[in-house]
């Protein structure tokens, strides 16, 4: 007997997920010296965390033997004040991924359906089918979110809709305009998920006021997360805004202590910390020009982004990949998006950046 028929169809044939690969094992698997690896796969913030949340860590590493604030009181006393809501409208999670599938749990289940774009962000369909519910997919237009289509997709069952804005792993941007627009003519018994999750590399001028909209539209619930822009990818931590009805159902679903003590107090760090979010976004800036002037002097055709990662064409991307790996340069492959000429590159340091940018010239000229 196999033990795996005890779980349900729809987990059972659920894809699992392709994370990007970790330097320690590919030093073990390529005998190559962590230290020479470059990795560029996951969109972590280059300059490593804070000043601020590093010292808000050690500083509460003496309170390890008690048990979180299961409320996260300080940590959403201070996001309220950030993004001027209250917290009743917050939901806090063991990173951003968690709320998506608090949210999935707390509003689908079988029979439902939620709605979601062609190359979106890998864990809304895997959430949406971990529950049992139908997932729309609706195609991409110039690879990102089709809004009309994703509209017109709309069925009776759909409870929700999946929006990454900026998009992972494509980098593409919804207008602000658009977005507004598409929550007006949605549903009002449909909720909208509007991942932000690189909102802060936006230019301040294509950066939708996500935060504003939150009144008129009880329905919309803005995720946010601190392993981008802030730096703490490894701690685990994100949130999601919305009205405090949607709030308060959702809370309802997540496990008291899923943040940790740490990760509250570097977050709480993090938000006061405008001079690292100011470098981090120096940086990202600077070295999405480096590695696009690099892609134009190499006739390589890419995505253009506005987050901290690009996406870009070339023919055989798993044979590219391959070579970037055995040269300590982890990047990522999109074939799980049905993207198989296509790679993802994070945005680095200006020597990481050169050093991505060596190998693929080598690799072109193999
Ligand atoms: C990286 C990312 C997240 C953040 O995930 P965490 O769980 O907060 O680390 C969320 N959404 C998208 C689209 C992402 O790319």
């Amino acid at each position: 007997m196999n033990l795996q028929d005890l779980a349900p169809k729809y987990v059972r044939l659920i894809a699992p997920y392709q994370p990007g690969k970790p330097v320690f094992e590919l030093a073990r698997e390529m005998g190559l010296n962590p230290a020479e690896i470059v990795k560029l796969a996951s969109n972590e913030n280059p300059l490593g965390m804070g000043s601020k949340a590093k010292a808000a860590i050690e500083k509460e590493l003496a309170e390890l033997a008690r048990y979180p604030d299961g409320n996260g009181f300080d940590l959403k006393r201070k996001i309220a004040q950030k993004y001027k809501v209250n917290s009743d409208q917050i939901v806090l999670g063991n990173g951003s991924n968690d709320v998506l599938e608090l949210v999935a749990r707390a509003f689908l289940s079988p029979g439902d359906s939620a709605v979601y774009s062609q190359y979106a962000f890998a864990v809304y369909p895997l959430v949406t089918q971990a529950i049992g519910a139908q997932g729309i997919q609706v195609n991409a237009l110039d690879y990102g979110h089709d809004l009309d289509a994703m509209l017109a997709a709309i069925v009776p069952t759909t409870k929700l809709v999946w929006i990454a804005n900026p998009n992972n792993p494509t980098g593409t941007m919804a207008r602000p305009g658009d977005l507004f627009e598409f929550l007006q003519n949605c549903p009002k018994n449909v909720l909208v998920v509007l991942d932000e999750a690189y909102t802060e590399f936006f230019t301040p001028e294509k950066r939708p006021d996500s935060m504003s909209w939150l009144t008129d539209f009880p329905n919309l619930i803005v995720v946010r997360t601190f392993s981008k822009a802030f730096g703490l990818a490894g701690l685990r931590v994100g949130m999601a805004l919305t009205s405090p009805a949607v709030a308060d159902i959702i809370n309802r679903v997540r496990q008291p202590f899923n943040v940790n003590s740490l990760a509250q107090a570097a977050a709480i760090a993090a938000l006061d910390d405008e001079e690292f979010l100011k470098k981090t976004l120096r940086v990202n800036s600077e070295g999405m020009a480096q590695l696009t002037a690099a892609f134009v002097r190499l006739g390589v055709s890419f995505i253009p982004s506005q987050a901290n990662f690009i996406a870009f064409h070339c023919g055989d991307a798993a044979a590219l990949n391959l070579f970037m790996l055995q040269r300590g340069v982890i990047i990522r492959p999109l074939a799980p998006y049905g993207l198989t000429n296509t790679l993802r590159v994070s945005v680095g340091l200006p020597a990481e950046n050169a050093r991505f940018i060596e190998v693929l010239e080598e690799a072109l000229a193999d």
